[in-house]
């Protein structure tokens, strides 16, 4: 975790809209820290890390980037399919590099549930256990996300 200082500076960032997208915090008026404790909770209940999701999200983006815009079968039941747009966008988290405006949408044929997540909410998970904030318009909700992807104990 970092120091509190820092913390209030990233939060402030994340609030932030830029030219290229809206604020990673939505309408959430709960402190980052808060979010982040939620979230990591919600995907320990489950038996899962961030890491997990995010290998398994990275693994669902490869497979529907084969089908260079059309639909890709992923077994048992999903359907995934993969959309680029031009540019990229910087980690808020000030890492280097920057991230391809890449969604993916899977889509749970057997449920009907569907979710919808990009290239940057894959490496915030991974490398800050990151979700967004409530009203977010990236906002990957943990347990929607392993409700769709039928993921981790129930
Ligand atoms: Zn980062």
């Amino acid at each position: 975790m970092p120091k509190k200082h820092s913390l209030d500076a990233l939060e402030q960032t994340l609030r932030q809209a830029s030219a290229a997208r809206e604020g990673f915090l939505g309408a959430d008026e709960r402190s980052l820290a808060t979010i982040l404790q939620a979230d990591d909770e919600a995907i320990r209940r489950r038996g899962l890390t961030h890491a997990y999701i995010a290998q398994h999200l990275l693994a669902l983006r490869q497979a529907g980037w084969e089908g260079l815009g059309e639909p890709v079968s992923v077994p048992p039941h999903f359907e995934v399919c993969v959309d680029a747009a031009r540019g990229t966008l910087p980690c808020p988290f000030g890492d280097q590099g920057s991230f391809a405006k890449v969604n993916t949408t899977v889509h749970n044929l057997a449920s009907g549930k569907e979710i919808t997540f990009t290239d940057l909410n894959i490496h915030l998970i991974a490398s800050h256990g990151f979700y967004e904030g409530h009203g977010a318009q990236f906002r990957l909700d943990p347990e929607q996300l392993m409700d769709t992807l039928e993921m981790g104990e129930i």
